[in-house]
């Protein structure tokens, strides 16, 4: 699958309304609804390209006056994150909007250590490696954490201009 140049500049207020039209027409498809509280999750997500944990998620539902008990959130989390529209981050216990949330697939994550964006890849060759290569051993693959660090194009192009 193709991912945009999240971490060039590229305009993000597309990325913002790309998703929230996903999720509406996902939503619609499969008969749920996309609720405030879980639309409005969703946008905080997508606010930039950096993951955002469950307790940055619920102080900034709780400044807007929503009901941010913790289960409310969670529930938004959870019903997000069975949707397709978020991926949970492990390493970083945070939330990442996806851009291919119409399509089945995999999370495996590109995480930058200096501005903390994460972009994610195409997983399809790894996944059949990896069950190849699991199955050698006799052992079935149930789940897979793919979550690479490094720096991002436009952290390494900043680091060569300060360099020079
Ligand atoms: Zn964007
Ligand atoms: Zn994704
Ligand atoms: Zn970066």
């Amino acid at each position: 699958m193709n991912h945009d140049n999240s971490h060039q500049h590229h305009n993000h207020n597309h990325c913002i309304e790309t998703a929230l039209a996903t999720a509406e027409a996902l939503c619609a498809e499969q008969g749920q609804r996309l609720t405030k509280v879980r639309r409005r999750a969703l946008e905080l997500i997508w606010e930039s390209h950096r993951p955002l944990g469950a307790y940055q998620l619920l102080a900034k539902l709780a400044e807007e006056g929503f009901n941010s008990a913790p289960p409310t959130v969670y529930r938004a989390l959870d019903f997000l994150l069975a949707a397709g529209l978020v991926h949970k981050v492990e390493s970083m216990n945070a939330y990442l909007g996806c851009a291919h949330a119409d399509k089945v697939h995999k999370g495996y994550f590109l995480i930058c250590d200096e501005c903390r964006n994460v972009m994610e890849f195409d997983y399809q060759d790894i996944h059949a490696a990896l069950i190849e290569k699991a199955a050698q051993q006799g052992f079935e693959l149930r789940a897979e954490t793919i979550e690479l660090t490094g720096l991002c194009a436009k952290c390494k192009a900043q680091a060569v201009g300060e360099n020079a």
